[in-house]
């Protein structure tokens, strides 16, 4: 059967069973989960559900213990691999229509998952399908789909598949990103750290009873506060703070407490430099007040390595590659705590960078300050390229199906699932100028471009099983 004549026949059922997983709420839920059912009930039965019809078409499949499933074309040795996911992230009470029940309007479908990632899925599988039916799997190949089930939730889904699987892919795609295709992912470290409470003491000092701000280390935090013991009667204190415009202040007439707000604005931690740190503007407010406070050496520190930065600056960090950019440093939480101030951070590095560098050249300056490091997270960077065959072959599909020879690869500070894979890039599906929807409200997905993605991928796979 012709290529267009498939995707035209097929495109009503695509659109069914993307709407049938859609309705299966695959959110993680920890206290439904059991054995079979890591990451709880509803993504089990997601992952039961996809591998069942996957079965039904007539592809091998396997449930990896509900971590993962695989579904396999072809039994050749050489094998090109697509890595997926069937979780989702939450949906909030934003939605105009019920999240997991879909609708279709205006040729899109509104739906929780429906772009990230199921519908990218259901597209991969109907493109194996296709190739299986009309027997273009060559023997010595076989393509592989790999369906993870905590992407959104802390990728163990992809680190069990690889330690049971009896071999991976040779060289794999990820539809959970963006057309043509991203060659090149920063290295990524999460990091804490942890500098000792010790107060300062003299008449002069003002005592800090908290001292908070952020909510988590991938987002510029946008607000931040203290609470200082000043007495109502200290005027000369509260008048030096209240010359800073930077500064809210809340007097409680009755207390001894004076509350210090500052506003930034929020932006996702792979581009600090589009926000504000309030933490940061908090931090230099208190410092240029010119009076002593009892965390005085953490508000020193910070503002020695750190200060309004986003680039490593302070450190002698800063560093830009022409593919990948910029390192950028996200202070995104600090909190006092009984014993100690903690900082949350999030560091992402160019590509010819590694993981090693950043701990002799930034995590040592912080060590050797007081700070105490603690490392939550690493990831290498991801680098393949652009003349790598896997690149061309993906890129000429992309180009031959939609005319666009303007866009090319690029380098995102983001992690996706690509670097979990060897030679592995992502792909799709969001195409250039489309709207980033993933994790948002409304979440949709337009049906040209199911149609579209679903012809890019049967094109791909053609060409990465040409030897
Ligand atoms: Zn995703």
């Amino acid at each position: 059967m012709e290529q267009k004549q498939y995707l035209r026949e097929k495109l009503p059922e695509m659109i069914e069973l993307v709407s049938h997983l859609v309705q299966i709420p695959t959110v993680w839920d920890p206290a439904s989960a059991g054995v079979g059912k890591p990451f709880g009930k509803n993504i089990a039965i997601g992952l039961g559900t996809f591998l069942k019809l996957a079965g039904q078409m007539g592809f091998a499949t396997r449930n990896y213990d509900g971590y993962a499933g695989e579904v396999t074309a072809g039994q050749g040795h050489r094998m090109i691999g697509i890595l997926g996911h069937l979780d989702v992230v939450k949906a909030s009470p934003g939605w105009s229509t019920p999240p997991f029940q879909p609708v279709i309007r205006q040729n899109k479908i509104y739906g929780r998952g429906v772009s990230d990632d199921k519908g990218p899925l259901v597209s991969c599988l109907y493109a194996m399908r296709y190739l299986m039916q009309e027997k273009r799997i060559p023997e010595g190949c076989s393509i592989r789909l790999i369906a993870g089930c905590d992407e959104e939730e802390g990728m163990q889904c992809i680190a069990y598949y690889k330690k049971k699987a009896e071999r991976l892919p040779d060289e794999s795609f990820v539809p959970d990103g963006y057309f043509p295709l991203v060659n090149c992912e920063k290295g990524l470290i999460d990091f804490d750290l942890l500098y000792p409470a010790v107060s300062e003491k003299g008449p002069e000092v003002i005592p800090v009873l908290q001292f908070q701000g952020g909510a988590g280390r991938n987002i510029v935090p946008d607000r931040a506060e203290c609470i200082l013991k000043v007495l109502p009667s200290e005027k000369d204190i509260i008048a030096r703070l209240q010359s800073n415009p930077q500064l809210q202040i809340k007097e409680d007439e009755d207390s001894s407490h004076l509350i210090l707000q500052t506003r930034g604005k929020a932006a996702h931690a792979m581009s600090p430099e589009l926000g504000k740190n309030a933490i940061s503007i908090l931090v230099e407010a208190l410092l240029d007040s010119g009076l002593t406070f009892s965390c005085q050496a953490f508000l020193e520190k910070y503002e020695k390595l750190i200060g309004k930065t986003v680039f490593g600056e302070k450190m002698n960090c800063a560093c830009e590659e022409a593919e990948s950019g910029r390192l950028t440093l996200n202070i995104g939480k600090a909190e006092q705590r009984e014993n100690a101030f903690l900082i949350e951070a999030n560091v992402r590095y160019p590509c010819s960078k590694n993981h090693q560098w950043i701990v002799d050249a930034m995590m040592g300056q912080f060590s050797a300050s007081g700070f105490q490091v603690k490392e939550r997270l690493a990831m290498d960077p991801l680098y393949i390229d652009k003349k790598d065959p896997l690149v061309q072959k993906l890129m000429e599909a992309y180009q031959e199906v939609t005319g666009d020879f303007q866009h090319d690869a690029f380098a995102i500070g983001g992690a996706t699932y690509a670097r979990y894979l060897p030679h592995t890039v992502s792909f799709g599906p969001l195409f250039p100028g489309e709207k980033e929807l993933a994790h948002e409200d409304d979440e949709f997905l337009e049906i040209e471009s199911l149609e579209k993605m679903t012809q890019i991928y049967i094109d791909a796979l053609e060409k990465l099983l040409e030897e």
